[in-house]
């Protein structure tokens, strides 16, 4: 039977042979959108403790977090390759040279393939890239980048703190070095519809992306986010409606694009509203159904 869709780990076995699974890196980052830098407070989802809530401590070395992640899925999934992922909030916003020291200990610890960097469009500078690229040897680089929206409205809304012109110049700038590029989408955003998510993935496929994470909009306490919802400022549209929105983003999706996921994973206790009290996995069976319904892949309205 045909795959709905391309999931990541088929395009991480594809390419390396095996499984392949992440290990998280915790770095001490913060955020040119929260220091004052390009903008204060940061997105309006944004929580205090960023999206690494399964990290280790950032008072760890790079190694030592890799070696003590490493041993427990080692031995719990008999995992042999790695990935590792610099997670939280903005991991290439620092100076050169101790973004070499990163770089260089993740690319040289034993059983790391690939170097993976959760980071935002405008702190991509080519000075960043080419120190990555000096220290990370003969491993893949992904560069993880935060759009959201392709909406220059809502991501004036969401205060991301970069325009789409910026997401387009990083990716083409980090595919010139050889880099692959994933990107986050929030599927259902109140700001949005269905067409910003057709033109998202649309805009993802046209620039040869490697991997999308397709993300549902959960609600932090304390955030700008949870002040707004709770004036009723906006509403979340029904499930059903980001069913059908993701199943358009896939269906628009080219098809060598990996799919990471399909909504957020987030601990309950942190948020106010999440995936409708779904599990994340209910919501992509739930999809995968609604794609099934119509008969329907990856891709299969890609135009190209
Ligand atoms: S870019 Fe990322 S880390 Fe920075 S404020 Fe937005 S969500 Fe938070």
């Amino acid at each position: 039977m045909e795959d709905l869709y391309l999931t990541y780990a088929k395009q991480m076995r594809n390419r390396y042979g095996e499984k392949v699974y992440k290990l998280p890196v915790n770095l001490p980052a913060t955020c040119p959108n929260r220091d004052g830098t390009r903008g204060t407070g940061g997105c309006i989802f944004c929580g205090a403790k960023g999206t690494g809530f399964e990290n280790l401590s950032n008072r760890l070395t790079v190694r030592e977090q890799l070696e003590i992640n490493k041993k427990y899925i080692g031995e719990k999934y008999k995992a042999k390759l790695f990935v590792a992922y610099f997670q939280n909030f903005t991991n290439t916003y620092f100076p050169v040279e101790i973004m070499k020291r990163y770089t260089k200990e993740a690319a040289e610890t034993d059983g790391i393939v690939e170097l993976c960097f959760a980071t935002r469009p405008d702190c991509v500078g080519d000075d960043i890239l080419e120190a990555i690229r000096s220290e990370a040897g003969d491993k893949q680089v992904c560069i993880e980048l935060g759009l959201q929206s392709v909406n220059p409205d809502t991501l004036k809304i969401i205060n991301r703190g970069h325009t789409l012109e910026e997401y387009i110049d990083a990716v083409e700038r980090i595919h010139s070095y050889g880099f692959t590029v994933g990107t986050h989408m929030i599927l259902n955003l109140p700001w949005d519809n269905r067409e910003d998510c057709i033109a998202g993935a649309e805009l993802v496929s046209e620039l040869g992306i490697d991997t999308v994470k397709a993300h549902t909009l959960y609600i932090e306490k304390g955030t700008e986010l949870c002040r707004m919802y709770e004036a009723k400022e906006f509403e979340i549209c029904p499930k059903e409606e980001y069913i059908i929105r993701a199943a358009d983003f896939i269906e628009h999706l080219r098809p060598d694009i990996s799919i990471q996921r399909l909504a957020s994973r987030v601990p309950n206790g942190d948020t106010i509203f999440c995936n409708w009290g779904s599990g994340w996995w209910k919501l992509r069976d739930m999809i995968e159904e609604e794609l099934r319904k119509r008969g329907s892949v990856q891709g299969i309205k890609w135009r190209k």
